[in-house]
């Protein structure tokens, strides 16, 4: 069985703004899977339904076998990375990578030894002290992938992770997420409106417009025959 699998799944906003139309997705286990299309056309909002931050208008989400239309984000064995870090700025690094852990009552000397494991892959080791205000952006992101791994969830989702970053940053950030997605060796849902970080990054790529998904392939084939 698919690790994600989207069934007919539409979002319907107040006012009755139709952002994701009918979309069918069968994502399976270790992919890498980039969401691409134009500013609007529904990939944040399919992404938060499957994060469980945006409510599901119809339709059905499995995660693993799991129906989990109606489970809570923290209960869904998913890790999300934004565009903005969203890192806690009154915590330390150390404690905004140890949150997630601590919220699910993981023992102190288990969560000391992910924290510590993730930020010395990262290399990130140095910054445990620091505030998010006194790190760059790479940094943060840094900081904001580790707080994801320490969960080690099934399926990471990230939403425009690297659009903050100035561009000799983002080739680098997009190397590392890339390597991050083998080591790792598990599902990677991505969403950004760049071509070229879907085309390096996804082994699946799904374009949407309006709201639909319009294809699905491989990056070879979605731009050899656009
Ligand atoms: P993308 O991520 O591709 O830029 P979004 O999923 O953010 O697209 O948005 C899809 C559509 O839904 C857009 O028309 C957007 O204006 C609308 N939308 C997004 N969030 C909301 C919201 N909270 N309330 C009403 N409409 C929204
Ligand atoms: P609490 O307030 O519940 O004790 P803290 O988040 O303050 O939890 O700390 C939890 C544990 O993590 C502490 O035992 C501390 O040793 C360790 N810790 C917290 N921040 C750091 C840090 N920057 N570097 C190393 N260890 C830390």
């Amino acid at each position: 069985m698919a690790k994600v699998l989207l069934k007919n799944i539409y979002k319907v906003y107040p006012g009755n703004v139709a952002a994701v139309k009918d979309v069918n997705l069968d994502i399976e286990d270790k992919e890498f899977v980039v969401l691409v299309g134009p500013s609007g056309c529904g990939k944040s909002t399919t992404l938060r339904m499957i994060a469980g931050l945006e409510e599901i208008t119809s339709g059905e989400l499995y995660i693993g076998d799991k129906l989990c239309n109606d489970v809570a984000p923290k209960d869904r064995d998913i890790a999300m990375v934004f565009q903005n870090y969203a890192l806690y700025p009154h915590m330390t690094v150390y404690e905004n990578m140890a949150f997630g852990l601590k919220l699910r009552k993981i023992p102190k000397d288990v969560i000391d030894k992910k924290v510590r494991e993730a930020a010395k892959s990262l290399d990130i080791e140095h910054l445990l002290d620091r505030k998010p205000k006194a790190l760059s952006g790479g940094q943060r992101q840094r900081v904001a992938l580790g707080r994801a791994i320490v969960r080690e969830p099934k399926v990471f989702l990230m939403d425009e992770p690297l659009s903050n970053l100035d561009a000799k940053l983002r080739v680098q950030m997009r190397a590392e997420i890339s390597k991050l997605h083998k080591r790792l060796n598990t599902t990677f849902i991505y969403v950004t409106h760049d071509q070229t970080e879907a085309m390096t990054m996804g082994t699946k790529i799904v374009v949407m417009k309006d709201g639909v998904i319009q294809q699905v392939d491989s990056p070879q084939r979605i731009y050899e025959h656009p």
